[in-house]
């Protein structure tokens, strides 16, 4: 079978991770007729909306727009499933939007038997996994990762009974300097003292292609959508992408998402006023649960129109917050008291920080949530 007979897609969540990787994919691998889609909850951030515009016109090419539920004018698809769960606002424990709103549209858009690669922008400085379908015919892919494979792939290569096979593919296709040390690392079983994140690590500091060409062998033998191509170019690519280089691209073509940028807000410690710095570390809808406090205020502060609409989805006892209200944390001293914790936290940071970068300083709950919204 030719590379031609399985769908490449990459979904678009109006995160920079994402956005990157797309231009990315279409730098480095423009013989990849890659599909783009976008699952649109109809209360994304008018950014979101702004970046797959300009996305399209970089790409050349059209972003799919999933919905999740047909439509009216005046209704949405969140607005549609709220209604369907009684008022019952989604949360971290209560994910419904995540699956009504994003992952059952992908599968039904991905419904034929056709073998497809989903490729995810988790980048090689984070510590997640990224969605993996439990479709047999869709196999994800993280080219910004030093490790390109989901974990369901690596287990099943990794796992003890296959030591024998996995030394004779290292022997036929993984051959380099360090040969023996790999194959020592190979024969050593998997043990509480020995576990697969670390078996995995060091295979992969001792040879990022050589470990991509045994993996890539070893799909042959089962029925993952790579084991119907002769060919994949990402076995060869050792590019490990990191924030810095993701806002990079962003800012050589289609920019960086408004929302990221660090506004400035004054907050008073000890009886002197300080200046702090704030943004949306994420996507997603704009009353998302996953913010962290300082983002409501940002909201608050910089769209005082869409805080209004998050708070009005805030009665008969739900509220998108445990603890607390749309309407309370508005409160001024509530606010006050926000930026001060926020503030005081990013001067923690910067000191235990040793990058340069705002953003990093900045955005340390990022990897929180789901990776479905916000990459
Ligand atoms: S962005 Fe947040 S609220 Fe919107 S679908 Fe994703 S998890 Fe749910």
């Amino acid at each position: 079978m030719s590379n031609q007979t399985i769908k490449h897609v990459l979904g678009i969540s109006g995160g920079k991770d994402s956005a990157a990787l797309a231009i990315y994919m279409s730098r480095l691998y423009p013989e990849l007729d890659m599909e783009y889609y976008t699952c649109d909850t109809g209360h994304e951030l008018k950014e979101t909306y702004e970046l797959v515009d300009k996305l399209e016109l970089h790409l050349g090419k059209s972003i799919k727009k999933l919905v999740a539920a047909d439509n009216t004018p005046e209704d949405s698809p969140f607005n549609h499933f709220l209604g369907v769960y009684g008022g019952y606002l989604p949360s971290s424990t209560a994910r419904w939007c995540t699956k009504k709103l994003k992952l059952d549209p992908f599968e039904k858009y991905m419904a034929s038997d056709t073998p497809v690669i989903s490729y995810v922008g988790i980048r090689g400085d984070e510590d997640r996994e990224g969605y993996i379908s439990k479709k047999s015919n869709i196999q994800s892919i993280f080219p910004f990762r030093k490790n390109i494979w989901s974990e369901d792939v690596i287990r099943k290569a990794f796992a003890n009974p296959q030591i024998d096979f996995i030394v004779r593919l290292y022997q036929e296709y993984g051959k380099s300097k360090s040969l023996d040390r790999i194959l020592e690392i190979v024969r050593q079983p998997l043990s509480p003292q020995f576990g697969l994140a670390q078996k995995v690590d060091t295979l992969l500091e001792l040879g990022i292609k050589e470990f991509n060409r045994v993996v890539f062998a070893f799909l042959k033998t089962t029925d993952y959508p790579l084991s119907k191509v002769d060919f994949f170019p990402l076995v060869e690519n050792e590019d490990i992408l990191k924030r810095e280089d993701i806002f990079q691209i962003l800012r050589e073509t289609v920019g960086v998402p408004a929302y990221y940028e660090m506004k400035e807000y004054q907050v008073e410690i000890d009886g002197e006023i300080k200046t702090g710095y704030y943004s949306r570390s994420r996507s997603g809808c704009f009353f998302c649960f996953f913010q962290q406090k300082i983002e409501w205020v940002w909201l608050y502060e910089n769209h005082p129109d869409l805080y209004t609409k998050a708070a009005a989805y805030e009665k008969d006892g739900y509220a998108w917050m445990e603890k607390e209200t749309l309407a309370d944390l508005a409160q001024p001293d509530r606010i006050k008291s926000i930026k001060r914790e926020h503030y005081l936290r990013m001067q923690r940071n910067k000191n235990k920080t040793k990058s340069e970068f705002l953003t990093d300083i900045l955005n340390d709950a990022e990897g929180e949530g789901c990776a479905a919204c916000f990459i």
